[in-house]
């Protein structure tokens, strides 16, 4: 009988996957097994995955000891699944105060946090002319002059490292932002043009063209800022949709090398919303997502998905080929999923390690990209500290957490 694979990659010759992943023909020759063997293709999939990950990352796995600054609630876009975003009548939908961010900086760094993760609406002042006043009366000409301000005052009280989400970024916000972000993100979500349609998620969401987070994602690329990104999982894509998008991201990654990890995060309905009766992915979904971005984006990209939107047992996660867990905050909570509470991390770590994998902090920029390719003035001198392992925490959290 014929066996799942063998018709793009022949683990019957026993060949495999590739460690640096799978060509766009052979992912789409997999994706023709996948339906045509099913629950067996998707079982050898995930052993494949798991292998891969095996082969470079070993049984690590790591995640980000953040701190959750929410900087405005306020956005351009309409997501059909989101709460974060607020009008401006709402209760501190406007901006987060300086003073309020240092003092939640210095909290973090108490609790042992390295990361300051800016997390954001895009571009307010496009839609709200009363914010955009508020924001000139304070002396910045854009939501993204004040958060470079913020991330550099943040950066320099706490020691803290800033990763900042602004959404889709022009030359002018990446001359702004990039030398006071260690690293920075945009989930590319997916790639199908359709979610734009009237009805559709992103209908009101001009940030959310595909067309414009990839050419973000390029920009980026050009130049040398190590990037996060990523897919949403059950927003009514299909499994061919997530599989171009993932190569989408693959294409970029084999010409600027700069895409630090990978998000496979799933969708979850959110009371009150245009979705809140939508169905959110099956646990066997999201693992097989997982496996599938595992096997097209190879063994050594970091592949996270978020433990407190689990879809199942985590080890099923594991067993398809995740390497990271992303950010994980002590202090503040997930504003973007306000339901969904971080794991513990002890706990966490007494989880993993039942099924035989460590967990490991790390700094918001993987280690990979610790060079002065990726890495700005600003913080070159932190982050070359030490021979003993201190760069899993930020210099400043080493000082103020000695037991770490
Ligand atoms: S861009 Fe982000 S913050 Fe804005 S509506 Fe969409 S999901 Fe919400």
């Amino acid at each position: 009988m014929e066996s799942p694979g063998a018709s793009s990659l022949g683990p019957s010759k026993g060949s495999g996957i590739p460690l640096k992943g799978l060509s766009p023909e052979g992912a789409r020759e997999l994706f023709k097994d996948i339906e045509r063997f099913g629950p067996i293709a998707h079982d050898w999939l995930v052993a494949q995955a798991g292998r891969l990950r095996d082969s470079t990352h070993g049984h690590i796995i790591t995640y980000s000891p953040k701190v959750f600054f929410p900087v405005t609630k306020l956005c351009r876009n309409h997501c059909h699944y989101c709460t974060f975003a607020r009008p401006p009548k709402h209760w501190g939908a406007f901006l987060m105060q300086e003073s309020a961010a240092l003092d939640l900086a210095r909290r973090g760094l108490s609790f042992g946090c390295s990361e300051a993760l800016l997390t954001l609406g895009e571009k307010p002042e496009e839609r709200y002319p009363v914010y955009k006043r508020m924001l000139e009366d304070l002396g910045f000409r854009s939501t993204n002059a004040y958060v470079a301000h913020l991330s550099r005052r943040i950066f320099e009280e706490s020691g803290l490292y800033p990763h900042v989400n602004v959404g889709v970024m022009d030359e002018e916000d990446f001359e702004l932002l990039s030398p006071t972000s260690l690293s920075m993100g945009l989930m590319l979500e997916n790639a199908s043009e359709r979610f734009l349609s009237p009805k559709m998620p992103h209908a009101k969401s001009p940030g959310k063209a595909p067309k414009e987070r990839l050419r973000t994602l390029e920009r980026a690329g050009e130049l040398g800022i190590a990037f996060t990104t990523g897919i949403l999982v059950g927003i009514g894509e299909t499994l061919e949709e997530r599989l171009e998008a993932l190569l989408a991201i693959q294409d970029i990654q084999a010409r600027f090398g700069h895409i630090q990890e990978v998000i496979i995060q799933n969708f979850l309905p959110k009371p009150r919303t245009p979705m809140a009766k939508a169905r959110p992915p099956s646990h066997e979904e999201m693992v097989l997502t997982i496996a599938l971005a595992r096997v097209v984006l190879g063994g050594a990209m970091n592949i996270q998905a978020p433990p407190n939107l689990a879809s199942g047992p985590l080890e099923d996660y594991l067993r398809a080929g995740i390497n990271d867990l992303g950010g994980i905050s002590p202090l503040t909570q997930d504003f973007i999923n306000p339901e969904a509470p971080w794991p513990h991390i002890e706990s966490l770590g007494l989880e993993l390690s039942k099924e035989g994998f460590s967990l490991k902090p790390r700094l918001p920029l993987y280690r990979e990209f610790f060079s002065r390719a990726f890495v700005r003035p600003l913080f070159r001198a932190s982050l070359s500290m030490d021979e003993n392992g201190a760069q899993e925490y930020g210099k400043k959290t080493i000082e103020a957490c000695p037991s770490l």
